[in-house]
């Protein structure tokens, strides 16, 4: 069997790496192409835990992929100025505090915080206290089950990561052609995709594809006619300039996001530079004011021209049609608040992998007959990962008393969508937060956003009333305590990088 990738931006090298890991050489083989003249998005450098998995089951060494992709960890997002001007707060991977009586930490907080000062629910997070202090170890390394309640990602450079997988890849056996695609051949009956023509004339068939090619989505929708789910009335932001910039300072081992009048700016370190953007929503202002804020922002030298970037948020309607996969911003695009796109490139992958129509059987006119079931399967549980970060993503828009200019008041009026609602309105009434089955944010998420932002609930969980202050206090002082104590013996960020042998130990590089 053929399986023809078109795209080698992080999607597609992340595609062709698990393929071909996963799959024997055998019974298929894999080409990728790419257009060096059209070149990737370059951007995506923020990562959420999962991505771990995603290259341990590749076999990668942590060590020497964080050493090619000049990459440093990340223990969570700070939020600045999101709830209301002049505050922060840091969305940690992990949890607060430890449960007793199988009752989360925080509804004792919740209690004892209404008489009693005991500190923020963020004293609790061994995350957050950590990489406030620019601190980090391994979770394994913790002594107690507070010192391991965490997970990290990475921040790296995503176009080294691209070409790190792509020389995994091409010793595991795919193929890589350099062309620009300028036609497809889609089968008159079937509506499958046959082939497709390179500028330069090459003509290549596959069984499958997966298309990778970016915005654009040349297969699934210049040729397939997916259509698009417009979800810009929820997340209206629509543009973004980046610009990388020397990093000379302490390296934080978080990323910082600063909401502004019409959007927000972020802040990625890395070893050899710091990632800068802003994202924002042409309508309430110019792509020149936009420009000069996010360069007021930067506090070290640029290293290249602000990069302009356009996108529309939403995603495809189907994401698996006929026989090609969208995977990436292909697919579909959210906005990169939370950093989640490579997170769904990743669960496109490990749903595509399980799912893969491997069975070989061919039609008459010789076409690989896709199951429509497994289709659908694939296709609703994408659709859910979406909808998840979807509602996600918003809420750090309207959980917020900000009114401060015409962006802020639009998330004010906007009804959302029901999911949203009623996960809120479950917070508000009893500081409950609905669980989901699939998705990326796990209640912690949850929590750190609502009560980050000041949305505080009516009631917490009334079972924490059996439980006297005194002994909260107790319980809740011995526990920050041990963990301030934990994080102090902690080495430095930058210093941990290092004994790991992860630090490149190169010099600020130009960007190219
Ligand atoms: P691309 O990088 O655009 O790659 C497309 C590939 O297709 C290229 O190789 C190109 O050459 C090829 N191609 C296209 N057309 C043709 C053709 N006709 N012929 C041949 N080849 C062709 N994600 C995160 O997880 N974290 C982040 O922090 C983050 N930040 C982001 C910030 C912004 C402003 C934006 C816009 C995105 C961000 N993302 C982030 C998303 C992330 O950048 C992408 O999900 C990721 O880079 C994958 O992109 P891709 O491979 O789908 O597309």
């Amino acid at each position: 069997m053929h399986v023809c990738i078109l795209g080698g931006g992080t999607a597609g090298w992340m595609t062709a790496a698990a393929l071909s890991k996963k799959f024997d050489r055998q019974s298929i083989n894999i080409t990728l192409i790419e257009s060096d003249s059209i070149g990737t998005v370059g951007v995506g450098e923020a990562t959420l835990p999962n991505i771990r998995f995603f290259n341990e089951t590749l076999g990668i060494n942590e060590a020497e992929f964080m050493r090619e992709t000049q990459a440093t960890f990340k223990l969570g997002i700070e939020f600045v100025d999101w709830g209301n001007l002049g505050q922060r707060y840091i969305h940690p991977f992990g949890d607060y505090g430890q449960p007793k009586d199988n009752i989360d930490f925080y509804q004792y907080w919740l209690k004892l915080q209404q008489n009693i000062d005991v500190g923020k629910l963020s004293d609790y997070a061994f995350g957050i206290v950590a990489a406030e202090q620019n601190k980090f170890i391994f979770p394994h390394q913790g002594k107690t089950l507070l010192q391991q309640s965490f997970g990290y990602a990475y921040q790296f450079d995503s176009g080294l990561y691209a070409k790190f997988l792509g020389r995994f890849a091409q010793s595991n056996g795919v193929k890589r052609v350099e062309g620009i695609v300028v036609d497809t051949d889609v089968h008159r009956e079937s509506g499958n995709v046959k082939a497709i023509r390179l500028k330069n004339g090459q003509y290549i068939t596959a069984d499958f594809f997966v298309d990778c090619s970016g915005f654009k989505g040349v297969l699934i929708e210049q040729a397939l006619e997916s259509g698009y789910q417009d979800w810009s009335h929820w997340l209206p932001v629509n543009r973004a300039i980046a610009v990388p910039s020397e990093n000379t300072g302490e390296l934080s081992p978080y990323t910082r996001a600063t909401a502004k009048e019409a959007g927000w700016i972020w802040k990625i370190p890395l070893q050899h530079r710091t990632g800068n953007g802003h994202v924002y929503w042409n309508e309430f202002i110019s792509d020149d004011q936009a420009a000069d804020q996010l360069l007021k922002s930067i506090d070290t030298p640029a290293l290249a021209e602000p990069k302009q970037l356009f996108f529309k948020t939403g995603r495809r309607n189907h994401f698996w049609k006929k026989n090609v996969v969208a995977i990436g911003l292909s697919a579909g695009f959210l906005e990169p608040l939370e950093s989640t796109s490579i997170h769904l490139i990743q669960e496109s992958i490990t749903n595509l992998i399980e799912l893969f129509p491997h069975n070989e059987i061919k039609s008459p006119s010789n076409e690989l007959v896709i199951n429509e079931n497994d289709v659908s399967e694939y296709n609703s549980l994408i659709s859910l990962q979406y909808e998840r970060v979807r509602d996600f993503l918003l809420l750090h828009y309207v959980a917020t008393q900000r009114t401060d200019s015409e962006m802020w008041r639009y998330f004010k009026a906007m009804t959302l969508p029901d999911s949203l609602q009623e996960k809120l309105d479950a917070w508000t009434r009893r500081a409950y937060i609905q669980r989901y089955e699939f998705g990326a944010f796990f209640p912690p998420s949850w929590l750190a956003v609502l009560l980050g932002q000041n949305v505080l609930p009516e009631h917490f969980d009334p079972r924490v009333s059996k439980t006297s202050n005194d002994e909260i206090y107790k319980f809740a002082t011995a526990m920050r305590n041990d963990l301030a104590q934990a994080v102090k013996q902690c080495k430095s960020h930058r210093d941990f990088l290092k004994a790991y042998g992860a630090a490149s130990g190169a010099t600020p590089l130009r960007s190219t």
